[in-house]
């Protein structure tokens, strides 16, 4: 129905399942959305690749995106920056897709004070007891790093409640409906149809005495 794409901003602790439920939603809805390829100065995981999961920078050429205006937002989390790259965003919601980023809360509410038509959604597992055996079930950080992420949810827990709608990503099939139902119910939103709405009333003049 809206003419132009929705952004929608997606946070939530650390194993929450945000990658894991991103990447089941663009499976099942590949021509709808795009996904926001951020850029990193943290180091690549195992398997993941430059420009697929990340941009992965050096310290310097990050601290060169930002001066020369490329980001959307940027913050640091967890000791590495993080920063979404402001071209792609801009070009697929100009060519009609849904985007998503998916970052953490800093910079989400940083993009909700630049764009506020922007839809937060917060994703959290079903209890802390399930993020801790998510975050050590997925076997890819240190204990040091575990407990830092675990600390750093405790902080951010603090701000859930900024966020317009949350998600309990318990059952991963009925979470990634509930998302989709989310995100295409936006495009109902007056404020995403005033093409729609200026020719409606222009149409109903005819009919004024
Ligand atoms: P995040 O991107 O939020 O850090 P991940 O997508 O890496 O989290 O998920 C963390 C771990 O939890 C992974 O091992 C993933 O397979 C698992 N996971 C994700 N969603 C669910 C779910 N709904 N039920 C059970 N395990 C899940
Ligand atoms: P990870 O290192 O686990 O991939 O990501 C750590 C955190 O950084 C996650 O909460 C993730 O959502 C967030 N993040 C990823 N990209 C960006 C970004 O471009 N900007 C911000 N502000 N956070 C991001």
């Amino acid at each position: 129905m809206s003419e132009k794409g929705i952004l929608a901003v997606v946070s939530g602790f650390s194993g929450a399942g945000k990658g894991t439920l991103m990447k089941a939603l663009l499976k099942r809805y590949e021509d709808r959305y795009a996904l926001s390829i951020s850029a990193t100065t943290r180091q690549p995981r195992e398997g993941e690749e430059h420009g697929r999961e990340y941009f992965f920078q050096t310290e310097e050429a990050f601290k060169r995106m930002i001066e020369a205006g490329e980001l959307i937002e940027h913050a640091c989390y967890v000791g590495n920056y993080y920063g979404t790259p402001k071209q792609y965003v801009f070009d697929q919601m100009s060519a009609g897709k849904d985007v998503i980023l998916e970052i953490e809360i800093q910079g989400a509410l940083k993009v909700k004070e630049r764009f506020p038509d922007t839809l937060l959604i917060f994703v959290t597992p079903p209890s802390a007891a399930e993020l801790e055996a998510r975050l050590r079930g997925r076997g890819t950080e240190t204990e040091k790093v575990i407990q830092n992420r675990l600390r750093r949810a405790a902080e951010e827990a603090e701000y859930m409640d900024q966020y317009d709608y949350l998600l309990v990503n318990d059952d991963l099939d009925a979470c990634v409906e509930e998302m989709h139902r989310l995100i295409q119910s936006q495009h109902q939103k007056t404020s995403e149809n005033s093409g729609f709405i200026a020719d409606m009333k222009n149409e109903l003049k005819n009919y004024k005495n």
